[in-house]
């Protein structure tokens, strides 16, 4: 193997030592399924060596160096109290047991296993600059990252089968537009509120704004979640599809709402979806089951008419606070 030499900041040759290796192993690769076995070097009393004056000496062993057992994806009722707080102690190096454990088994669009631990106390180190905030994301055994980014997504009653029933009422949008806000206001985290955030980039984005969406077929789309296009990426060049009637719309179109908090021309907006299409003759490009504008709009009407009188509160306070800190 080789390796970069050590300069004055960083010590690359620690990535060649054995103890650096394992700990490598253990903090990502713990939980894959297979074993990843390493000749370590250990120390044994010697082989008839006196009691009082004892010799060692250095050996080799093949050892397993990952645990491969997911706690969290085992049943909770056949985990033992005492397997959950040893599992807390190894990995948090905290001497006590958690006070409360919390596991959470998710199965829908998004499927995951949690487990939460609530400490018994402040961790020691936690006004140092060593604290590690967040939580560990794994995925398929192997540690991804701590959590540095929320990015909080808005249902889009998008497809045939998208059912409107599933779309946040006003007063679980509004919930969901203070409490990101408070997440940025207390946390050590990157938090985007996918539909509320329209202030920080001028509304709506699509349409070339500031990107689109190529499908598999080549059909240039507004969006990711408009599927309504008059121009295919193999049949014209980029410049050419952004001229095309319908990203012409979108270009012209923007903003579609002054308030920020009402930015999209679907869910918001969805009359000025409607007229987009038809004005520009675009087709669906749902490449499994096309689904007309009018479809895709009739959704979004009453969910618009009801969010409008909120978001229109909501943004008059934004901007009165916005001038009073000016
Ligand atoms: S069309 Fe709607 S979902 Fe797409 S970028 Fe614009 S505001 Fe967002």
């Amino acid at each position: 193997m080789h390796i970069r030499p050590d300069t004055d900041d960083e010590k690359f040759s620690e990535f060649l030592e054995g103890w650096r290796v394992q700990e490598l192993v253990r903090k990502y690769s713990d939980y894959i399924r297979f074993p990843i076995r390493m000749e370590v070097s250990k120390t044994r009393k010697k082989e008839g060596s006196p009691e009082g004056n004892p010799e060692y000496e250095t050996y080799s062993e093949v050892e397993t160096l990952n645990s491969m057992i997911p706690i969290w994806q085992r049943q909770k009722s056949k985990v033992k109290k005492e397997e959950y707080d040893k599992f807390y102690r190894d990995k948090f190096s905290d001497y006590a047991e958690p006070q409360r454990v919390i596991a959470v088994s998710a199965e829908g669009s998004v499927t995951y296993k949690a487990l939460l631990f609530i400490p018994s106390q402040q961790p020691f180190n936690y006004y140092s600059k060593d604290f590690e905030a967040g939580l560990q994301l794994y995925s398929n055994g192997v540690l991804i990252m701590g959590a540095y980014f929320i990015w909080y997504f808005h249902y889009m009653p998008v497809g045939n089968d998208a059912v409107p029933e599933l779309l946040p009422t006003p007063e679980q949008r509004k919930g969901t537009y203070e409490r990101i806000r408070h997440f940025r206001a207390s946390k050590p985290l990157f938090a985007m509120d996918f539909q509320n955030d329209a202030e920080y980039v001028g509304g709506c984005i699509a349409g070339g704004h500031r990107y689109l969406h190529i499908n598999a077929n080549g059909d240039v789309d507004p969006c990711v979640f408009i599927h309504y296009s008059d121009s295919n990426i193999r049949e014209k060049s980029l410049l050419d599809a952004l001229r095309s009637p319908m990203m012409m719309a979108y270009h012209r179109g923007q903003p579609f709402n002054k308030n920020m908090l009402r930015p999209c021309p679907m869910l918001e907006n969805p009359q000025r979806l409607r007229e987009m299409v038809a004005n520009a003759g675009a087709h669906s490009t749902d490449l499994q089951s096309p689904e007309s504008a009018e479809h895709l709009c009739a959704k979004c009407d009453r969910y618009a008419e009801n969010w409008a009188p909120v978001a229109e509160k909501l943004w008059e306070e934004t901007l009165a606070a916005k001038a009073n800190k000016a």
